[in-house]
């Protein structure tokens, strides 16, 4: 096993964006692919966004991804607690740490001074910065304001010259200005630490040496790196990763339901397939091939084919995929898969087994079955032009004609096999010597009023049965007949 040590750190938001499955993923990948290890740590200090549940949320997500990590707040490897709002002394430990080594410094500002501070700084255009008022004080004035309880905060004091330069990973070389660095927020006067802090002590206490996390912390990591250095410790190697937009430049969202993990399982995605999918926004295999378990990931990903050009997620080639991954369903898998859905249109009592060798191949997404099948309850409402066909050369008129001959022929069948169904069809058809598209589609319009079905013609015959079959028949014929 190598000293390689990746970690996942997500904040309990309630849901897990795609974004953020990503980052899993690829920090889950990164390790096993180098026979390292990963890690699960609860960002929740940010006391105002809890959500109730969140944290399952997580847990959940990750098992059924299979993105099982080996060390995290079930599995301590000694290095825990690794829920951060369970870490505070240890913040406070490293924050007062810092202030006795120079690189950090009280602040007592009230919320009034800073907002006026905000205000002047807004009337005159300028973005708001701390203006490192509290740097001044001494250290009797300090002790005297502690002493009598004023509430503070501890902030990073940053150097405002020079440039600051890293290498990332995935964006090569970065260098940010000193004089942009805010003397940003350690700990909070409620004493919990702030991100910027916390992923740094955490990183390092638990030996995490491969971060992986999304490009709008590039810029804030040189800030990171400050602290490192100050506490004389050695910086992870970063991977911050692209942006996934839509086409177009459009942002995932929650409302067009594409935003996260939920959201598509629930549509009935195969977790697999959103895997594989999700780990082709932004990384590339460098060659044609494009499905892969997430086992066959983990022999073959590396850092280098991480591309920092924002991925796009094209939603029809992921529905494509997950075909693909249902096209790869054992039967009897997909069968059950499909059950539930079924029943979302279906009482009538018809052979789903049938209908699910039909469909199997022909589904992309789960959640198109009912679509597929609704018409077995009842027969679709449709248009008369639906019989006029191009290149099946039917016609209405034409269509009433050979639907009032199959009456008798479908009557005669005794034993409604399929097979039998097919061949007095197809009889009938070279009795009447004209082409299969002649009965074939007028036939299947009758029996669905849909443009596709699972099945052809004589496949949803035999899924409704002989009595449904005449009935629907006689129906078209009558509707035929009342629209002339
Ligand atoms: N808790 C941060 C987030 O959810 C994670 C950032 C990181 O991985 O360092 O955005």
């Amino acid at each position: 096993m190598s000293n390689i040590k990746s970690r996942f750190a997500p904040s309990p938001t309630g849901y897990m964006h795609i974004g953020n499955l990503r980052t899993a993923l690829y920090s889950y990948l990164i390790a096993k692919s180098q026979g390292g290890k990963f890690m699960l740590r609860i960002e929740d200090t940010d006391q105002n966004r809890f959500v109730e549940g969140a944290m399952d949320v997580i847990y959940r997500t990750l098992d059924i991804c299979g993105l099982e990590y080996d060390e995290g707040p079930d599995k301590d490897l000694g290095n825990g607690p690794y829920i951060q709002s369970q870490r505070r002394d240890i913040y406070v430990e490293y924050a007062k740490k810092l202030v006795d080594l120079g690189h950090a410094y009280y602040c007592f500002c009230s919320k009034e001074r800073l907002d006026g501070l905000r205000a002047d700084l807004e009337a005159q255009g300028l973005p708001y910065e701390y203006d490192g008022c509290c740097k001044k004080l001494t250290k009797e004035e300090i002790q005297a304001k502690l002493d009598a309880g004023e509430p503070y905060v501890i902030r990073q004091l940053m150097p405002k010259e020079g440039v600051s330069v890293y290498e990332d990973a995935v964006y090569g070389t970065i260098s940010i200005n000193n004089n942009t660095l805010e003397d940003q927020i350690l700990l909070k006067s409620d004493g919990l630490p702030t991100y910027n802090f916390a992923n740094v002590v955490d990183d390092h206490l638990m030996g995490v040496t491969h971060v992986v996390r999304g490009n709008e912390y590039l810029t804030s990591t040189p800030k990171y790196n400050h602290l490192y250095n100050a506490f004389g410790w050695e910086a992870p190697c970063y991977i911050h990763l692209p942006h996934i937009t839509k086409e177009g430049g459009k942002k995932l969202s929650k409302r067009d339901g594409d935003a996260s993990f939920e959201d598509f399982y629930n549509k009935g995605y195969l977790t697999e397939a959103i895997i594989n999918y999700v780990a082709l926004l932004g990384w590339s295999p460098g060659g044609e091939r494009e499905i892969f378990s997430l086992k066959e990931l983990e022999e073959v990903f590396s850092i280098k084919g991480i591309n920092n050009s924002p991925a796009v997620f094209d939603l029809v080639k992921f529905r494509w995929m997950n075909g693909e991954y249902i096209k790869m369903m054992k039967p009897e898998d997909f069968h059950a898969a499909a059950l539930p859905y079924y029943k979302q249109a279906l009482t009538r009592e018809v052979n789903l087994e049938r209908i699910s060798s039909l469909l199997q191949s022909r589904v992309e997404v789960l959640s198109e079955i009912p679509d597929y099948v609704d018409f077995i309850e009842n027969v679709c409402e449709y248009d008369v032009s639906m019989y006029v066909h191009k290149k099946m050369k039917t016609t209405v008129e034409g269509s009433l004609e050979t639907l009032t001959k199959l009456v008798p022929v479908l009557e005669g069948i005794n034993d409604w096999s399929e097979e039998n169904i097919h061949t007095t069809i197809m009889q009938h058809i070279a009795d009447l010597g004209v082409k299969n598209g002649i009965v074939l589609w007028p036939l299947r319009t009758a029996l669905s009023g849909k443009m596709s079905t699972p099945g052809g013609a004589t496949e949803i015959a035999f899924i409704l049965g002989k009595d449904e079959t005449i009935n629907r028949v006689n129906q078209a014929i009558e509707f035929i007949k009342a629209s002339l």
